[in-house]
């Protein structure tokens, strides 16, 4: 009966979603620039409707593409009769997406919402259970846990931080995940970080004596109509859900609205494209609740941005290939930070710049932050290197999180000792 009752639940909760039936996700591994430039090409054919999830920019570093079942022939060729090296790294998408449904039911059957200790934290939750996870660690935690809305969505869901807290007027530490909906790991993490603050405060040492000397801020749904939309109707969705004047495509980019370097390369202008970067700078009020609130707050030392993935860890800049003013601090925090992930399962973590690491990315959240004299400005890339991508499966959601914590660990604590 049960069976039947979590199929039932299954059929219901895929109807009306986007169905990716007969797509593929390519690793392509380009020999030159040339080839880049190819591959560049095919980007710019709007008919092909491919989403890139990693975007083309040198010849050492893989492409990530989805292709839809009508391109798929038409890519395939290009990509052969170019002579361009490419393996099928996703091969059924819709079937992945089926499984992780079906892991998504089994999960929240197992569960008891009324409380924090009895949620199953190694499953995804929609933005509601989310928010019902909120409420109750506020509600466990008086005077240590507090929630604090500091805007809304362009829908109207409200953009919730949670914020713990020992004391008044202190220096505080941001971390804010799922700016990007698709990138479910993420937001999943942020969950169970707010619960280890919670466990661990009073009984680890180090975390103890952080919380007796700084805030801790935390937005786990960073972009919840993008959220939303990736449950109810397209797994895949990226970017806001806010209309654009004079197109029919939906949505900017929350990570290439920020006013740094704004407009400049690694962004576009195009709304119907994923790196949308919007009408003007902080258009997004996803985006202007972050900027109005870490000016009002004024405090803040230490920002982390969280997404996922391709297992890098990344600081200043990505607009420009001009070094930090830090660089050398930030590169050797870095250093101790990954070796601390590292450390827990052996998942092997790169950094450096955004701009040299990744790709030129204008616009972006930790590249502001950074101007606005938070030094500590990091963006995290969560699992995987590519196997799964955005739909890392939900028995990876505790590991990750807990080497991510040991990461951030290194990066808050190195920020309590050196308040500046
Ligand atoms: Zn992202």
């Amino acid at each position: 009966m049960k069976g039947l009752l979590v199929l039932f639940a299954l059929v219901v909760a895929a109807y009306g979603m986007e169905d990716y039936g007969g797509q593929q996700v390519l690793r392509i591994l380009p020999a030159d620039e040339q080839q880049v430039d190819l591959v560049r090409e095919l980007e710019n054919l709007e008919h092909l409707k491919l989403d890139f999830w990693r975007a083309p920019t040198t010849f050492f570093y893989p492409i990530d593409v989805r292709v839809p079942f009508f391109s798929l022939q038409a890519v395939k060729v290009y990509l052969e009769s170019n002579n361009i090296n490419y393996s099928i790294m996703i091969d059924d998408l819709q079937g992945l997406l089926d499984e992780e449904q079906r892991d998504m039911w089994i999960g929240r059957s197992m569960e008891d919402t009324r409380s924090t200790n009895s949620f199953n934290y190694a499953a995804y939750h929609s933005f509601d259970s989310i928010s019902t996870f909120i409420n109750n660690l506020v509600a466990e935690n008086p005077g240590f846990v507090s929630k604090i809305v500091i805007g809304n969505s362009y829908q109207g869901r409200p953009l919730n931080v949670l914020r713990f807290s020992t004391g008044s007027n202190r220096p505080a530490f941001w971390i804010d995940t799922g700016i990007h909906s698709r990138e479910w790991v993420t937001q999943a993490t942020g969950v169970w970080l707010a619960k280890k603050i919670v466990t661990d405060y009073g009984r680890d040492a180090s975390l103890t004596n952080t919380l007796n000397r700084l805030d801790i801020y935390l937005e786990i749904v960073t972009n919840p109509d993008g959220y939303a939309y990736t449950h109810a109707t397209d797994r895949m969705w990226r970017k806001t859900r806010s209309p654009n004047t004079g197109s029919t495509c939906v949505g900017t980019d929350p990570n290439r609205n920020w006013d740094a370097g704004f407009g400049g390369g690694g962004s576009s202008s195009n709304p119907c494209a994923e790196t949308y970067r919007g009408r003007a700078a902080h258009s997004e009020p996803e985006v202007k609740a972050i900027v109005d609130f870490v000016r009002s707050h004024g405090r803040i030392k230490g920002f982390v941005s969280i997404h996922s993935y391709s297992q890098m860890l990344l600081y200043p800049y990505g607009y420009t290939t001009t070094r930090a003013a830090d660089y050398a601090e930030l590169d050797n925090l870095s250093r101790t930070a990954v070796n601390a992930l590292t450390s827990l399962y052996g998942t092997r973590y790169t950094y450096g710049s955004i701009i040299t690491t990744i790709y030129q990315a204008s616009g972006g959240t930790v590249d502001w932050t950074y101007n606005q004299g938070i030094k500590y400005s990091f963006t995290f890339e969560l699992r995987d290197t590519g196997r799964y991508g955005f739909i890392l499966p939900a028995n990876q959601i505790i590991p990750t999180a807990e080497e991510t914590w040991l990461a951030l660990t290194k990066l808050i604590e190195h920020t309590r000792d050196n308040l500046y």
